[in-house]
């Protein structure tokens, strides 16, 4: 049975992929270009072959050979990495993409990004019937390509993908000659700090001898001359559950293989689109911070999700209005209390208001509640452009309630598990509702809601919650029909889902190019990765570690049940020990909320953490001094100046969070602006020598001094009498 849409049809319609350009005249290399003299590649500005392309530091040569389908060459040190190409299992055949004939398919095109896209084609030997289309994107100054294949059916016959001895495999390299080998988790979530965090392992010789795959989604190795290849893949799921990995064999080759819900069982496809892979040489003291640029710059098209604008979110006094106030959630979500903190948020300089639950009458429509804002946002959106701020909003994209039209027009798309359309539940409050799968036609549906909703409010920002890898079975929908176990479809909606998320985003994108999407993985059990940071930036921490996870007693309704709710330094270790992700991820994409709160070493200790990148507030906005909404403002205003440096990067920590020292120096190695926090949980004065050479003008908190040594470093002496202390580099000092 033809399924109602190709696998992954919607990602690949998502991109530049599409555009239909005239072949160009291309010659097809010979195997005996594969032992090329390193260097010796012809020019393809020269127009003398159409099968290389690169830039200062790496050079890509496309083969299509079997142990060379392509490989990519370190300018600087001559290496060349040959890479294998993919294995597809058809029809339960393992076949080999041997592709020959290989063409450049069109002219290389310059994305919005910067970086340069460059599409090849070729025939498979074994199916002439099929073709690989190779698509590589590469920024000017960065040593990470980023590629994918589609396999495509010319001929009127369709592909059948169906288990073969080979597992599917995407891409194998040879790692003999790397010394080391590291393996960097995205997904490992910590109960300690009930956030995700980065787990970096060593992959022993040992595991390549008794063949055990690892996840990744990044693998290192280094090799002499101080040389480093990365491979990675852009997926999402939370550790140990993953449905791709790096399988390691005695010859110490890795191959990226699907462990499960890649492909749908039997399903009888015309396109075939792999995940997006990425591949990089560097020096191996830079290869992060390669990595990192890349994330940064070259991932994601627009640019607007890479800003390190500052949020403010209502949630947090939602929470507060609950269990301190003894309120309900909503009970003062109404538009005299949002202005009041729009008034707010702009005097401490924030930028951006997200208004969490509660904006809207029911899930799946979404419409704008008028009982609490009477001229639907108009009033608001107002206010927001009178200070020059942007309108965020809350959805939880999953959901429909009973009576809506969005449920109406597509009462098929609810979910179903083991044979059971899933019931409605509440969500905060509003009316009962049904989960609805965004692997079925929904996605759109959804998607249009958001771009309406885009237009109605001016919102330009979203956030999604509680959407979990896995919910629905159905065989009804895109992910498996009534051929397929319950346990592949769940599998394949499961495997989807990251990546019907992006199509969410990108096509609303097409509508609204500045809008941002964040990605609620504050619980367990969602799709955590490098897939959605492609499109949007992750949600990472709410509240912190639940009194569960810290084996505390708990009476339900009496009190709420986060221990990290409270102001004070000891919220700010739990959000600061992610900040180990900014070393391959740039924490500006992890926003996570510290508090405004009086007295002033809860300010120092939150506004010293947040402006390491995580760039979000919230708390109970009017219950805030105006001397301590006039300190965070300064203070603010003063990141700002720097901030895009501070965005670029690579950190620096001297010390462990919440030790008696712990430093975190953010300065920009190209422009030497930044900015440098120190904290001490026992108010012990600090002595910091920067690495970097900062720019001389700067300013500090209040008993903190900065002189410069003879080779322009930064010596900062701290009293640490608020147990932090800041200090930004290439700002005005004050007068
Ligand atoms: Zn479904």
């Amino acid at each position: 049975m033809v399924s109602r849409r190709g696998f992954l049809q919607g990602i690949s319609a998502l991109s530049v992929l599409d555009i239909v350009r005239p072949a160009l005249p291309a010659e097809a290399l010979s195997a005996n270009d594969l032992s090329e003299v390193p260097g010796n590649y012809p020019d393809s500005k020269t127009g003398q072959s159409q099968l290389a392309f690169g830039n200062s530091l790496v050079r890509v040569r496309i083969s299509g050979s079997e142990t060379n389908f392509w490989s990519l060459e370190n300018h600087k040190t001559g290496n060349v990495y040959r890479f294998g190409g993919p294995v597809f299992p058809l029809d339960g055949e393992a076949v080999s993409a041997i592709v020959e004939n290989v063409q450049a398919d069109r002219a290389p095109e310059l994305l919005r990004n910067g970086a340069t896209e460059h599409s090849f084609r070729g025939t498979l030997a074994a199916r002439p019937s099929l073709s690989l289309r190779m698509i590589f994107r590469i920024g000017p100054d960065n040593a990470v390509v980023r590629f994918r294949y589609s396999l495509e059916n010319n001929a009127a016959d369709a592909i059948t993908f169906k288990e073969a001895e080979t597992p599917l495999t995407y891409i194998s390299g040879s790692l003999a000659r790397m010394s080391r080998v590291r393996e960097v988790q995205l997904s490992d979530f910590n109960s300690m700090l009930h956030s995700d965090t980065v787990s970096k392992r060593d992959v022993w010789p040992q595991l390549f001898a008794d063949q055990v795959g690892v996840a990744g989604p990044i693998l290192v190795g280094e090799g002499a001359d101080n040389e480093a290849l990365l491979l990675a893949y852009e997926h999402g799921s939370q550790m140990p559950d993953t449905f791709l990995r790096f399988d390691l064999d005695t010859s110490r080759t890795t191959r990226l293989v699907a462990v499960k819900g890649n492909y749908i069982p039997g399903q009888t496809i015309k396109t075939f689109d792999t995940v997006w892979m990425v591949a990089a040489v560097a020096p191996t003291d830079a290869i992060a911070s390669q990595f990192r640029t890349f994330v940064r710059k070259y991932m994601e098209l627009n640019g607007e999700s890479r800003r390190p604008y500052l949020f403010f979110n209502t949630w947090n006094f939602q929470e507060r209005n609950k269990w301190w106030n003894k309120k309900s959630y909503l009970a003062d979500y109404n538009q005299d209390r949002i202005l009041q903190e729009i008034d707010i948020a702009h005097r401490l300089g924030l930028e951006i208001f997200v208004m969490d639950t509660g904006w809207y009458v029911k899930t799946g429509d979404w419409e704008v509640n008028r009982q609490r804002f009477p001229d639907g946002l108009k009033t608001v959106k107002a206010r927001l452009d009178q200070y020059g701020m942007k309108l965020g909003l809350w959805f939880n994209p999953t959901m429909a309630a009973v009576s809506s039209q969005a449920l109406a027009a597509h009462r098929s798309c609810i979910f179903s598990w083991q044979g059971k359309l899933a019931e409605p539940g509440d969500i905060w409050g509003s009316e009962a509702s049904h989960p609805m799968c965004l692997v079925s036609e929904y996605a759109d549906a959804y998607a249009d809601t958001v771009i309406r909703v885009a237009r109605d409010t001016g919102a330009r920002y979203f956030i999604w919650d509680a959407v979990s890898q896995y919910g629905c079975d159905s065989s009804n929908h895109w992910h498996g029909t009534s051929a397929n176990s319950e346990e592949e479809r769940a599998d394949s909606y499961a495997f989807q889902l990251p990546l019907q998320l992006i199509y969410i985003v990108e096509k609303v994108k097409r509508a609204y190019p500045d809008v941002i999407f964040d990605f609620d993985i504050t619980e367990t059990g969602r799709a955590v990765g490098l897939s959605f940071l492609s499109a949007g930036r992750f949600f990472l921490i709410n509240n912190g570690p639940y009194l569960a996870d810290y084996d505390l007693p708990h009476i339900e309704g009496a009190q709420n049940d986060n221990l990290f709710f409270y102001p004070g330094p000891a919220r700010t270790w739990i959000c600061r020990e992610p900040l180990t992700y900014d070393e391959w991820v740039p924490s500006n994409l992890f926003l996570t909320h510290y508090f405004p709160d009086d007295p002033r070493s809860s300010q120092m200790v939150n506004i010293a953490s947040l402006i390491l990148g995580q760039n979000g507030i919230w708390g109970d906005l009017p219950n805030v001094s105006d001397a301590g909404v006039e300190w965070i403002g300064q203070v603010l205003n003063r990141y700002k100046q720097v901030r895009q440096d501070v965005a670029e990067s690579d950190p620096i920590v001297s010390g462990n969070t919440a030790g008696v020292y712990e430093v975190r120096e953010k300065i920009s190695a190209a422009s030497n602006r930044g900015l440098v926090s120190l904290f001490s949980s026992t108010n012990e004065k600090v002595v910091y020598v920067t690495l970097h050479t900062p720019e001389r003008a700067f300013w500090a908190t209040k008993g903190t001094r900065v002189r410069f040594d003879s080779q322009g470093h930064a010596v900062i002496e701290s009293d640490m009498e608020f147990g932090a202390a800041l200090v930004f580099f290439g700002v005005a000092k004050l007068t």
